[in-house]
């Protein structure tokens, strides 16, 4: 008995150890990627269903580690979160696609919107809206060019929170999205309170249309919904022209997923956007 406990206690030990000195490596290599410029956004158009054209993009981060290549965020994204880095890095992400789409703009790119996507602990910031305040003053883009992208979850986790500064950001301009809508719980009566632009379907219900019968209810109920508040819907991840068809069929406004195109680097976006024009 007592060898058994001497063990748990060398595994939770051992175990312990593990886990920290993969969660010290891993600061350590996104401190120095923050130091080294490693950190990069690709860019997703998003496509108006009936008129065709882009509305803009999505700011998707992306890590060209000097070993590994690119490394996508669902890797890093939650280490992040847990660690006083997120401060730095959603702030980095949200100056370089600001700057980004200024860029873009001088360059004749214009009418867009460049979303930013903020995890739960930038959005719980006592400082967020200074940190926006400085940054569109900084680079110089329009509020209204901005388009901040804040999961159903995170936006539900203290909803009275959550109104105050979407208020707030909805007073200086900025477009408002609640992201990966129908996967956490939602109020109806804050989705009606929040000061929203838009929502946008979750890819997991867009993938089971033609699959699943549910989903394309869901779906359906979503649009009509979100449309009783004038909330516009976007569908994320869509891949087929069926699913695509289901989507126009029942007044979703714009569609963004690997059927138009994968998340792109700058240069490549503007050359799609180009050519789209
Ligand atoms: P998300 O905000 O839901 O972003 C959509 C994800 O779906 C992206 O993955 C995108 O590449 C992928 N996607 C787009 N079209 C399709 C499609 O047709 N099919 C499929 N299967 N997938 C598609 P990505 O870039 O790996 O990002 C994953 C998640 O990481 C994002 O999910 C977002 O929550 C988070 N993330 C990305 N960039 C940032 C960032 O700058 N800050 C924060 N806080 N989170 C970020
Ligand atoms: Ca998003
Ligand atoms: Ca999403």
């Amino acid at each position: 008995r007592a060898k058994q406990q001497h063990c748990g206690f060398l595994y939770f030990n051992s175990s312990m150890n593990i886990a920290g000195k993969r969660q010290l490596f891993l600061e350590s290599g996104l401190r120095r990627a923050l130091e080294h410029n490693e950190f990069e956004l690709y860019y997703q158009p998003k496509i108006h269903v009936t008129k065709g054209h882009i509305t803009g993009a999505e700011a998707l981060l992306r890590w060209r580690h000097p070993r590994s290549g690119i490394i996508g965020p669902d890797r890093f994204i939650a280490d992040i979160e847990t660690t006083s880095l997120i401060e730095p890095v959603g702030e980095w992400v949200l100056r370089e696609a600001c700057q980004q789409m200024v860029a873009w703009c001088h360059a004749g790119l214009a009418g867009q919107r460049v979303a930013v996507n903020l995890s739960a602990r930038q959005f719980s910031q006592p400082d967020l809206l200074l940190v926006v305040d400085q940054i569109l003053q900084e680079t110089g883009l329009k509020a209204g060019n901005l388009e901040l992208e804040i999961s159903e979850t995170t936006a539900m986790s203290d909803a009275g929170q959550t109104l105050k500064i979407l208020t707030a950001l909805k007073q200086r301009g900025v477009h408002l999205c609640i992201d990966s809508f129908g996967t956490g719980y939602s109020s109806l009566g804050y989705l009606k309170r929040f000061p929203i632009d838009a929502i946008k379907i979750d890819h997991s219900f867009i993938q089971e249309l033609g699959r699943d019968n549910d989903a394309a209810a869901i779906v359906t109920a979503i649009i009509q919904l979100a449309h009783s508040m004038s909330i516009a819907v976007i569908a994320e991840g869509v891949e087929t022209t069926a699913q695509r068809d289901f989507l126009v069929q029942h007044g979703c406004d714009e569609i963004q997923g690997f059927l138009y195109s994968m998340p792109l680097p700058a240069e490549d976006y503007a050359e799609l956007f180009g050519q789209h024009a």
